[in-house]
């Protein structure tokens, strides 16, 4: 079982379930955020591989964080489940901190989300796409994979 996702500033997350072998890969800008796609996989491996919440492991890869992220703010403020990941002094969101906070709210163990905090924005070392924009940097993409090695634990 293996996931490949493609992404410039928007967060993958690893999703992974150790007792029932399954792994899940989302990539999750602010349109996936909202329609909540993370939850939407957690409800999957929950309905298809009986994964319960507080087993399943989630990193959160390199995306754009709040020291970079000062769009769409004024339609996120109408959102009341935003209202804690809005820094209205700095005028930014924190998504990765949107998403952490969803996984939390259905029973993910927050010693069991690992979020990177990596800028893709800042560092150099990842593709962003806001940098693209700004910047007029070449186009590019990040990649993440996820691969479950078949009876790892055995
Ligand atoms: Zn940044």
């Amino acid at each position: 079982m293996g996931f490949i996702v493609k992404h410039a500033d928007c967060v993958p997350i690893f999703l992974f379930d150790p007792k029932h072998d399954v792994v899940g890969l989302v990539h999750s800008g602010l349109r996936g955020a909202i329609q909540k796609v993370g939850l939407m996989a957690i409800m999957k491996m929950i309905s298809e591989f009986g994964s319960d919440p507080k087993e399943i492991l989630v990193g959160l890869g390199p995306g754009i964080q709040k020291c970079c992220y000062k769009k769409h703010i004024e339609i996120l403020s109408q959102l009341p489940d935003w209202s804690n990941c809005i820094d209205t002094e700095n005028n930014s969101i924190d998504l990765p901190g949107y998403i952490e906070a969803m996984f939390c709210e259905v029973g993910i163990l927050k010693r069991h989300i690992e979020n990177s905090g990596v800028c893709t924005s800042c560092s150099q070392n990842f593709h962003s796409w806001t940098r693209q924009r700004d910047q007029n940097e070449p186009k590019g993409n990040g990649v993440s994979i996820i691969v479950l090695k078949q009876n790892m634990y055995d």
